[in-house]
């Protein structure tokens, strides 16, 4: 028993930091055992930041990508990743600035963007985020997906301000749009827009350089990421700072890329449902061949299934 805790540990440490550069376990499937991973050096940073200038920051490591704005009127922070990083966050914001942190959105309920959201109210900010985001965090469900139930979270974590479609902040001499975008990777969703920094910040609606997660558990459709891709994309232009949820800081470009990908998986889905297709058939004839090198998270198979129930096929 002692051993196959200590087999299990060893694990633990190779596999969920990875595991958690994407979601918490709650809301994911297991990541593959990363056994080649080597132990890392204690003293290295969990998070870093990327000065993307105009006292604006993206922050980096495990969990979904946050953005900071720092200014006179305080700091405006675009997700939080898990609650164990809570106070390393805190502390790289204090050294990019003495304002406090005064808003928090979430960009959706998954754990991995709004773990710290107990942390960051106990430092004095308000946590904003869609309607659905708080009624998703009071909720138990069963996530078929991955074949299991995600528990109701813990109330400190809720959002305390929310709003069902737009939201402005006139905050740090920006216009800062709050867009819902509805049913893309879950039901919950905010693209976040820094109108004079030409910054957008997607959450995990644009993974950069890997397949999409669409969570259709959590109401997600890939019709509605693909809308939500188009939006940011929209409002865009060459020298807009892209944020994705996961991945590097990205472009205009890119994000039209990522567009036409989406799109190909729907049509190249659909186009066998409508003549008659099995789901396994369909996983069987591999039609994201041509996507393998952009499996991470993700999988093939869970993207065709993804998108076979975004098209309203049984699962
Ligand atoms: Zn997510």
């Amino acid at each position: 028993m002692k051993q196959l805790f200590l087999v299990t540990t060893i694990l633990c440490l190779a596999a969920c930091s990875r595991a958690e550069t994407i979601a918490d376990a709650a809301d994911t499937p297991q990541a593959e055992p990363a056994v080649t991973a080597a132990a890392e050096a204690p003293a290295k940073p969990n998070i870093t930041s990327q000065d993307l200038g105009g006292g604006f920051y993206m922050l980096l490591g495990p969990g979904g990508n946050i953005g900071v704005s720092t200014g006179a009127d305080g700091v405006y922070m675009i997700d939080d990743k898990f609650a164990r990083f809570g106070q390393e966050i805190i502390d790289v914001v204090a050294s990019l600035t003495d304002e406090p942190i005064s808003y928090v959105l979430n960009t959706h309920h998954h754990g991995d963007h709004s773990g710290a959201n107990a942390e960051m109210k106990a430092v004095g900010a308000t946590v904003v985020a869609h309607d659905n985001v708080r009624t998703r965090m009071g909720m138990t469900y069963m996530n078929q997906a991955f074949g299991r139930q995600q528990d109701a979270r813990d109330a400190a974590l809720w959002p305390t301000l929310t709003f069902s479609d737009e939201m402005t902040l006139w905050f740090n001499g920006d216009e800062v749009r709050a867009i819902h975008t509805p049913a893309g990777h879950t039901d919950g969703d905010t693209i976040v827009h820094f109108v004079g920094a030409n910054i957008v910040h997607l959450g995990d609606n644009f993974f950069r350089g890997m397949l999409p997660f669409v969570d259709v558990d959590s109401g997600g459709t890939i019709q509605g990421m693909i809308k939500a891709q188009q939006i940011a994309y929209d409002l865009s232009d060459e020298n807009t700072k892209v944020i994705p949820g996961h991945g590097p800081l990205s472009t205009k470009a890119e994000l039209g890329e990522s567009i036409k990908r989406l799109q190909a998986i729907h049509d190249r889905v659909k186009a066998r449902k409508d003549a008659g297709e099995s789901l396994q058939a369909i996983i069987a004839a591999d039609p994201l061949a041509d996507m393998t090198e952009l499996e991470g998270f993700m999988k093939k198979p869970n993207v065709i299934t993804a998108t076979w129930r975004s098209l309203g096929g049984d699962f």
